[in-house]
Parts: structure tokens; C-alpha cells; sequence
């Protein structure tokens, strides 16, 4: 099978006989794979591609017959491969010699919601691309991760989450001369909550109070559940110090207002101690323990209420 301009092959009758392993093998690969030839321009670069082989699963793929393909230019046949850039990466690939692997999502005319892997190869001043479906692969990846950063219970991001959060939000901040505001949130009584009226209710108030601070904050914030019923929140970049204090304000309010759980209506209240970086603290560890100190005074000053750590509060 010569690899010389559009050798198109479509049946094994056209492969000369010490080929026809290799012929078979592309055909029954449960991957796609394709083979294309380089189409040059003016100075004999090359900067698109013919379809010259499509085995049987890229054909199914495409939905499309191979016989309509072959001898067609990728970029008019996929303008996915200009909109993607992907086009670009593929003329790398022939001008380095230099395989190239991605995986890419794509959800065209011809290719519905799928996840590809990607492979290319350069072949003569042409390419071959092996792909396969790796869609379900990521579900289950992108689950799992999802499992492993987020709180079971409330769905509120876990310490590892926000560890990654606040370790970026630091770095950031450290580079572009920005403040972070760290909120330090527990729920007041909740041990009441529970003894009172059942664990049950108290996970639905926990479930409660997740959800409203969510809906109290931007999208760059993050939400995170220590434990209990204690949660951080993680402001970046912010101007003054005014928008935290009335940020954290919303979120006590919002936060404080009675609590639907089947037919009963449950009171509850939390109380926010505040730690702004770098101005009283430089780490999160020291962030944290200041936003703490800050939370314990309004624990101390009757609860329900948001305080900013500063110099005149004793440090935990
Ligand atoms: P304070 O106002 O001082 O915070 O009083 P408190 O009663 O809220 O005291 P604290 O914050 O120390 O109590 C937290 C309680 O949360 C203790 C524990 O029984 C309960 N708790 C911890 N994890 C869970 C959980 O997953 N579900 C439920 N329902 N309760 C939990
Ligand atoms: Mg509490």
C-alpha cells in the first residue's frame, strides 16, 4: 500500500499481499484511525489534509460513507479542526515530526457530546490519527473528583478544596498586591438542633445553611465545610475592606433566616469571624487562627453576628 498522494484504499483486493496484515489491522482496530495526506500551499508547506483511509469505526463515527470522504479536505469536510485550533497542532506534527496526543470534546453536526482521544503521527508529509471514545472514562474521572473535593452531606467544597483554593488565592494575591478575606462561619446551637429535634434536622439545617451561603457569594468564591458545623469562606480579590463587611453582613442575614424542614420551621443563626490577608495574616494557618479569634468574640458577644479581626482581639 503505497503511502504516495491518495492512495485510497477501500478493500483489501487493492492492498498488495505483504500489506494486507497491516490493512486488516487498521480495519479492525477498535479504534478510529484515519490516514491522511498533507496538502501543501504555495511555498510547499503543509497546511491542510486529504482523507486517504477511514477505518470502519471512524466511519460509523462520522456518520458518514467512507467512499464520500476519501480525497476530501479535513477543514472543509471538519471545520471543527479550524474553530478548535486543532488544525494548527496537526501542521506541527508534520513540520516536527513530533507525535502530538489531546483529548478533546466535541459536540458538532457530526459528533454529538464525546470525549476523544487523540493521537497523531506523522506518515510521509501526511498524518495518521488513532481516536477513541473516552466520554465515560471522564464522567466516572470528572465524579471522582468531584467525590474526592466536595462534602459529602452539603456538596460545599471539603479541606482539600479549599486547601487548593486558598493556596492559589494566596499565591495570586502575593503576585498582584491583592487582599483575601478569609471567613471563619459556625452555626450557633446547632448542638441544641440536633439534641432537640434529631440528627436528621440538623443535617437538613447543615444542608440549608451550605446552600444559602452559596447563594450569598460571587462564583470566584469558594464555600468550604470544615467539618461539623463550622465552614470557610474564601473572598479573592476584593477592593475595600467595606464590601467584606457587607458581603459578610448578606451572608449572616441570608444565612439567619428561619429554615423550612418538612413541616416545621427552624429557627438558626450563625456567627462569622473575619481574617483579611496580608493585613492580619500572611499564611492560611495564621489566617485561619485569626479568623477563629474573630468568630469566638462574636460567640462571646451573644453570637448571630460577623466580626474582622484586628489588633485589639487577643490572638487563639
Ligand atoms: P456554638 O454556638 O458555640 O457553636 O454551639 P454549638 O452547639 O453549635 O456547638 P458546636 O459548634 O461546638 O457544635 C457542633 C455540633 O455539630 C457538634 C456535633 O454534634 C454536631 N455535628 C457535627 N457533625 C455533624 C453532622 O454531620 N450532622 C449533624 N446533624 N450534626 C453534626
Ligand atoms: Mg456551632
Amino acid at each position: 500500500m503505497s503511502r504516495s498522494k491518495s492512495a485510497a484504499v477501500t478493500n483489501s483486493s487493492d492492498v498488495p499481499g505483504e500489506y494486507r496484515h497491516f490493512y486488516e489491522a487498521a480495519e479492525n482496530s477498535l479504534d478510529d484511525f484515519y490516514l491522511f495526506d498533507g496538502v501543501p500551499d504555495e511555498t510547499g508547506q503543509i497546511v491542510d489534509f486529504r482523507f486517504s483511509y477511514i477505518n470502519p469505526n471512524a466511519e460509523r463515527r462520522l456518520g458518514i460513507l467512507r467512499g464520500d470522504l476519501i480525497g476530501k479536505i479535513l477543514t472543509e469536510e471538519r471545520p471543527f479542526m479550524v474553530t478548535s485550533g486543532l488544525i494548527v497542532k496537526y501542521r506541527e506534527v508534520v513540520r516536527t515530526g513530533l507525535p502530538f496526543v489531546t483529548e478533546v470534546f466535541l459536540d458538532d453536526e457530526r459528533i454529538k457530546a464525546t470525549w476523544l482521544n487523540v493521537q497523531v503521527v506523522k506518515v510521509g508529509d501526511g498524518i495518521a490519527i488513532t481516536s477513541r471514545d473516552i466520554t465515560e472514562h471522564k464522567r466516572l474521572s470528572d465524579h471522582v473528583y468531584h467525590l474526592a473535593h466536595h462534602d459529602h452531606l452539603t456538596g460545599a467544597a471539603n479541606r482539600t478544596l479549599l486547601k487548593e483554593r486558598l493556596d492559589q488565592a494566596l499565591l495570586r494575591a502575593r503576585r498582584h498586591k491583592h487582599r483575601v478575606a478569609v471567613f471563619l462561619i459556625d452555626i450557633d446551637r446547632f448542638k441544641q438542633i440536633n439534641d432537640s429535634l434529631g440528627h436528621t434536622v440538623g443535617d437538613a439545617l447543615l444542608v440549608a445553611v451550605a446552600g444559602r451561603l452559596l447563594g450569598s457569594v460571587r462564583q470566584l468564591d469558594t464555600v468550604a465545610r470544615m467539618g461539623g458545623d463550622e465552614f470557610v469562606i474564601v473572598m479573592p480579590d476584593f477592593k475595600k475592606i467595606e464590601d467584606v463587611e457587607r458581603c459578610g453582613q448578606k451572608i449572616v442575614h441570608n444565612a439567619g433566616q428561619p429554615v423550612q424542614i418538612g413541616d416545621r420551621e427552624v429557627d438558626v443563626t450563625i456567627s462569622a469571624g473575619i481574617c483579611i490577608y496580608p493585613d492580619f495574616g500572611q499564611s492560611a494557618d495564621e489566617l485561619f487562627r485569626n479568623a477563629d479569634a474573630a468568630m469566638y468574640a462574636v460567640k462571646q458577644s451573644g453570637r448571630n453576628g460577623l466580626r474582622i479581626f484586628d489588633e485589639s482581639l487577643p490572638k487563639s
